[in-house]
């Protein structure tokens, strides 16, 4: 980047995931940073998260692998059962062939492990309460428009960062395609393991026709938490108590949790047009995380690819000559990556769903399978390594 460019900081809209990763993988290239949030306090709603092996080798780069060790549950494979018996039909290794582990963790303690670091950080500044509300070109750069407890105030960005999540008001205020429905919706809540225990130590994920569910341990496995998704119909989110109605007929592990979980959360499920541009206004705005390419949770992935972003990001702005040239640097990335995620996300949603009998083919065909030939199917997503620091004397 240009010395003036290079001297300005970068602004990030949202500190969700996305947007506290790339401050710290900023502040760690030698950036200052701003990173505007419009919730006055930080909070997670109470559902956890699986981190896979790509992800937490960008956070152990930015020194955070301890902390989130100490929070996180590891898991060595994720075992599908079959929906109505439980009966476990393969079981999917997790850990990267480095050794790098998986984890399950409290949406609540990423966060934390997140911001800690940044209040740690004298490169980064944090400003919640700060909605922004519009942009627009302006000589060198762009003027931000931020409403805030104090009224509406206007400040000068020379290169900003989109993290603002799937209902991306970057992107409207573009004019972009809006994150369309699914038609699926996730219900996300939490058993305490003292109250309806759990399910095995592990993350386990159970297949049924049109639906599925998902159970692991977060907050160093004091807790399961259970996410279940299904079609959403109009009436669905109005009708929570109907949801163990329609999960009744399942492994009864899983209906107890259901029973002990109580009223679980409902989330539509939207997703970014994969066509959606992420460069802006002459390269002085990029989106990064949900508000460039959310996708369906079926892999487990979409945090995980806002951390991926997060530190090519960062390397591609320290290493290229010019601004432009590091965002292009940072699409020709990342663009064939997220197909190649979206796509197995898209398989996992056509496989995890099967009726009946086509359910009995795939079953049949996972259990000729060995683990070692399961987890090669993967090596290409959890075996990524985030650009490293010593390639830094070379050019993009
Ligand atoms: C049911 C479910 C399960 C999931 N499970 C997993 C999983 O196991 N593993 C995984 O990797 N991913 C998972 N995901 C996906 C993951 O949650 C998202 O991909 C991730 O949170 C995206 O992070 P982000 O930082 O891009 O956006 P967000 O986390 O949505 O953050 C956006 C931030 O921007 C702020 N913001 C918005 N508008 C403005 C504005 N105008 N001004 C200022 N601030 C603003 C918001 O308040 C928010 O803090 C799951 C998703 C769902 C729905």
């Amino acid at each position: 980047m240009s010395a003036a460019d290079q001297a300005r900081p970068i602004t990030i809209i949202g500190a969700g995931i996305g947007g506290l990763t790339a401050a710290l993988a900023l502040a760690d290239r030698g950036f200052a940073v701003d990173i505007f949030e419009r919730a006055p306090q930080m909070q997670e709603v109470g559902a956890g998260l699986q981190l896979s092996p790509n992800a937490l080798r960008v956070l152990g780069r930015l020194g955070l692998m301890k902390d989130l060790l100490v929070h996180g549950a590891r898991a060595r494979e994720v075992i599908l059962r079959r929906a109505f018996t439980g009966r476990p039909i393969a079981s999917v290794p997790v850990v990267a062939s480095d050794g790098m582990p998986y984890v399950s963790i409290h949406r609540a303690d990423l966060q934390a492990v997140l911001l800690r670091a940044v209040d740690r950080s004298p490169a980064i500044t944090l400003h919640l309460g700060a909605t922004l509300q519009a942009l627009t070109p302006a000589r060198g750069g762009l003027d931000l428009w931020f409403i805030s407890g104090e009224g509406r105030h206007r400040l000068q960005a020379s290169l900003v960062v989109g993290a603002d999540g799937v209902r991306s008001s970057i992107a409207r205020r573009l004019g972009l395609a809006a994150a369309t429905p699914s038609g699926a919706i996730a219900w996300r809540g939490y058993v305490s393991r003292d109250n309806g225990g759990g399910p095995p130590p592990g993350i386990t994920a159970w297949l049924g026709p049109r639906r599925h569910a998902v159970a692991y341990p977060i907050s160093g496995g004091r807790e399961t938490n259970l996410v279940l998704i299904e079609p959403m119909k109009r009436t669905t989110l109005a009708d929570p108590a109907g949801l163990a109605y329609r999960f009744r007929s399942w492994d009864r592990q899983l209906t107890s949790m259901i029973a002990a979980a109580g009223d679980m959360t409902g989330w539509p499920l939207n997703v970014v047009p994969p066509d959606r541009p992420w460069r802006h206004l002459d390269d002085r705005l990029i989106l990064i995380g949900d508000a460039a390419h959310a996708m369906l949770p079926y892999a487990a992935q979409g945090a995980g690819m806002a951390i991926e972003d997060a530190a090519v990001l960062a390397d591609a702005l320290a290493r290229a000559p010019s601004r432009s040239a590091a965002l292009a640097h940072y699409e020709a990335e990342r663009r064939p990556r997220i197909a190649k995620v979206r796509r197995r996300v898209a398989f996992h949603q056509r496989v995890y769903h099967l009726p009946w009998p086509l359910d009995l083919a795939r079953d049949a065909a996972l259990s000729l399978r060995s683990p070692d030939s399961l987890r090669d199917d993967l090596s290409w997503l959890y075996d990524w390594r985030p650009p490293a620091e010593s390639d830094d004397r070379e050019t993009i």
